[in-house]
């Protein structure tokens, strides 16, 4: 994404944020350092709905008040982490929810970062968005194409905020899981290189926890990330130097003897 598309006002933000390639994400971090399922949003044991509530935000950059979808946590049933953590949840898929849009402005994020904001990312998301933002309305259950258009909205106001390689990361990783639930395997990769090189970034650079993850919870992520896109070698030496570490919790440490185990075995 050059400069010069960031100020064609003819470009919509939802045609920028679907075009962004590998080349943009990796341009967008600071410091480089050297299944085949239905969509799940939608199950019919227990009410979607009951799950779903409102929650009011006020824009930090308009000062609009509006609704955004959120998670009642009681509600929904964690059933399994994928080996990269991807969690899988019944009936309905938090992550799908976890975006925060303001439909006056554009000013989008993930909501653990939609009230942090200096004041000159504020004026870069209000000359660099709003002018190519269109109001859109959104139904009240998000299948998994909406998720990817709402994080992706997300992705690209991280970068025109010129925010940390750790938070565009995450919403890669997330993308990444999207494309994994709709089987698609192209945009998985492209999305999981990308979160492998931002993480790889963050863990320099920035201060724990990342966007919720922990120094180890993220390591793991690397080392997981690594073995879908072909840093097998990489992979099994985070993990070895991760599972001789104190005072993990039994769930990684499991997760971390799996994937090695896993590992090995392709390498033999
Ligand atoms: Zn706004």
């Amino acid at each position: 994404m050059s400069d010069k598309n960031i100020n064609n006002k003819s470009v919509s933000i939802y045609d920028e944020a679907n075009n962004l390639t590998l080349e943009d994400l990796y341009a967008s971090f600071e410091r480089p350092v050297s299944g085949n399922k239905s969509d799940p949003s939608i199950k019919k044991e227990i009410s979607i709905e009951e799950c779903l509530y409102d929650k009011m935000y006020i824009c930090p950059i308009c000062g609009n008040n509006f609704k955004s979808r959120n998670i009642r946590k009681g509600k929904v049933r964690f059933i399994d982490n994928e080996l990269d953590l991807k969690p899988i949840y019944e009936p309905i898929q938090p992550d799908y929810y976890d975006v925060v849009l303001c439909n006056k402005c554009g000013y989008t994020a993930i909501s653990s970062k939609f009230d942090k904001l200096t004041s000159s990312q504020e004026s870069l998301i209000e000359k660099n968005i709003t002018p190519k933002f269109f109001p859109k309305e959104y139904p009240p259950v998000y299948t998994v194409d909406i998720a990817i258009e709402r994080y992706k909205l997300a992705l690209i106001n991280a970068i025109v905020k010129k925010g940390r390689s750790g938070e565009k990361a995450y919403i890669c990783l997330k993308l990444a899981w999207f494309y994994r639930d709709k089987n698609d395997l192209e945009n998985e990769v492209m999305y999981l290189k990308a979160a492998h090189k931002g993480f790889n970034d963050a863990f320099v650079n920035e201060r724990f926890p990342i966007c919720g993850l922990e120094e180890n919870t993220l390591l793991y992520i690397i080392a997981a990330i690594g073995s879908r896109i072909g840093k097998i070698d990489d992979s099994l030496r985070i993990l070895s130097r991760l599972i001789v570490k104190r005072g993990l919790n039994t769930r990684l440490k499991n997760k971390i003897s799996d994937l090695r185990d896993i590992l090995k075995k392709i390498k033999n």
